[in-house]
């Protein structure tokens, strides 16, 4: 029988492959008693759950593939050593003799006391450490329990060419199966600007989220047909539905194909306009597919991706060497590095943030230039090694999520202090280094103009500024259908960015995934956009709509589209807009 099922498309590209199901859950843990001549048995169950996992965690690290990043690798290793250290090892052994109850509810017990510390600390870096703690004892109650262990992480390339099913991933997961191989993804929760599904899709994995409860209706090895553009999930094909999304798949490949030929073209308007088409980059691994696209530079390197699984953060050095890689692959293209935007989707390391809800609201709450700010010693080594990096190629520095021209001063006076220390110390560095800001706040695009007096180029951040100027999380799939680009407000709060910079004759780039929509390019070509960055997998059909385009013979009322009361509208303008 053939099921279909309907989520929200995030990733173009069609999968055709066997379903592998993640579970996630937590082990249903009870207490019960155990007689007093068990206690030996129950004893040797805990420590040979224990060897059990450590042998697990081994086998995971040798079978990490060669260019897996280090980091995967320091992960594992935590876990490893967390289960040699007597806070795990000893101290259930202990409460199963005095309590005489059973393993699991010992170390459930120890796991409850050794999280509460951790929530106690005032260390944000730290207060992750107690994801760790529930991963390691996780995989101990499995074993314990009989269940299957959530085999993400297990880097023997069981996953490839699986499509992965999932209640929902984190980046940290993603970057980790995308190393496996895997087809696709298929999550029930998620929204089309998380930075899973930005990650999907500047590595081409092919994507839905938001299909509810799909974990009840997919079985292990079912084989599947996803299609990550129109979001329809098909189980149970049919010889003729399988054969036509072969098809479909391969006419996918051949138009991917059929872009190559703008690669060498300039980005020009019909009517002369050139246009910058710039990349976003999330991984080292990204260098290829930038430079196979033909891009101008790199708009946004979001180097939060260099802190995920692993327990420390990296070091000025390691940061440096990645910097200086990026800079020198680029070969003297200009290259954005944004400090770190860690916090709300974004954990440090890796750690699921499904288990532990930290605040109530967590993209509003400590993240970005406010972690950053709050972390000054963590900030001031990533600013030191990316000035280091200056020395090596066009450098230029962006904070994420500037809210008060106050956050800005402050960001750009510790960057004057790590030069004045690098002068000190005789080391190198670009002096004309440009600072920007990424506008993705409304309080930043209303007071556009005044920070474009302070800065030497702004760059429109639309995933988090349609988020914040509508209120709707952008991880969330139950609101997603508000999540809308062509809202009059996030149009209006764009345009106003874009005049301030013509004000005060800075440039202004989009780097939000709207800037990689066909769809909007029209639209933000006719307001005065010059800039455009984004997964490089958007590039050459970015340019091929740009190189089509005639500005002149734009509907006059295309800049009407901002006062369109209602989507429906909006919707039918864009329309003639791209006719
Ligand atoms: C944005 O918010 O549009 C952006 C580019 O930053 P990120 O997606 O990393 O939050
Ligand atoms: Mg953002």
């Amino acid at each position: 029988m053939t099921l279909e099922l309907q989520g929200i498309g995030v990733s173009r590209g069609i999968a055709i492959g066997k379903a592998h199901i993640l579970f996630h859950n937590q082990p249903d843990i009870r207490e019960y008693l155990i007689p007093e001549f068990s206690i030996e048995q129950e004893l040797d169950r805990l420590r040979d759950a224990i060897e059990e996992a450590r042998q697990q965690l081994k086998a995971i690290r040798n079978h990490i593939p060669a260019n897996a990043p280090a980091d995967v690798s320091s992960f594992i290793d935590t876990h490893i050593l967390m289960l040699n250290d007597s806070s795990l090892t000893k101290v259930p052994l202990e409460m199963i003799q005095s309590r005489r109850c059973n393993a699991e509810w010992a170390l459930q017990l120890q796991r409850d006391a050794l999280i509460n510390v951790f929530n106690e600390m005032d260390d944000p870096y730290l207060r992750t450490r107690r994801d760790d703690v529930d991963h390691v004892v996780n995989r101990i109650h499995r074993i314990l329990t009989d269940q299957d262990t959530a085999d993400h992480e297990i880097a023997d390339g069981r996953l490839k060419g699986h499509i992965i099913i999932a209640e929902d991933l984190t980046p940290a997961d993603t970057v980790l199966m995308q190393h496996q191989g895997i087809a696709a993804f298929v999550t029930e929760h998620g929204g089309a600007t998380s930075h899973t599904t930005i990650l999907a899709r500047s590595l081409g994995i092919p994507a839905i989220v938001g299909v509810e409860s799909i974990r009840r209706y997919i079985q292990d090895n079912e084989p599947l047909i996803i299609d990550g553009e129109t979001g329809v999930l098909i189980a149970g094909a049919d010889e003729t539905t399988t054969r036509e999304y072969q098809q479909r798949r391969a006419d996918f490949a051949a138009h991917i194909s059929s872009l190559s030929r703008y690669k060498s073209q300039p980005t020009k308007t019909q009517d002369g306009k050139s246009i910058t088409l710039l990349a976003n980059a999330e991984l080292p691994d990204d260098l290829s597919t930038i430079s196979n696209a033909g891009a101008q530079g790199i708009g946004l390197y979001r180097t939060e991706f260099l802190y995920m699984n692993r327990v420390a953060p990296p070091e000025e050095e390691e940061q440096l060497a990645a910097y200086r890689d990026v800079v020198e692959g680029m070969n003297n293209q200009p290259v954005t590095i944004r400090t770190f935007d860690l916090g709300a989707d974004k954990t440090v390391d890796g750690g699921r943030k499904l288990t532990q809800t930290v605040v109530t609201n967590p993209a509003l709450g400590l993240r970005a230039i406010r972690l950053c700010l709050n972390q000054p010693n963590m900030f001031r080594t990533q600013l030191r090694a990316i000035l280091r990096a200056s020395a090596y190629g066009k450098i230029k520095i962006m904070f994420p999520m500037i809210a008060a021209l106050p956050e800005l001063l402050q960001a750009q006076s510790l960057l004057e202090q790590c030069k004045q220390e690098l002068d000190k110390e005789g080391l190198a560095y670009d002096r004309q280094i440009e600072t920007g800001a990424m506008v993705e706040i409304p309080s930043s695009a209303i007071c556009a103009e005044m920070f474009a007096q302070h800065v030497d180029f702004l760059s429109i951040g639309t995933n988090d500024l349609i988020q914040y100027t509508l209120a709707v999380d952008r991880i969330d799939d139950t609101v997603n259908y508000l999540y809308d680009p062509l809202h009059p407000a996030v149009l209006r709060l764009i345009h106003m960015t874009l005049e301030a910079g013509k004000k005060y004759d800075i440039p202004v780039s989009m780097c939000g995934e709207m800037a990689g929509d066909p769809r909007y390019i029209r639209l933000l070509l006719a307001m005065g956009l010059e800039h455009f960055s984004m997964h490089p997998n958007a590039l050459l059909e970015v340019k091929q709509v740009i190189n089509e385009t005639n500005l002149s013979s734009l509907p006059d009322n295309t800049l009407q589209i901002m006062n369109m009361a209602t989507p429906f509208e909006a919707d039918v303008l864009l329309e003639q807009i791209n006719a």
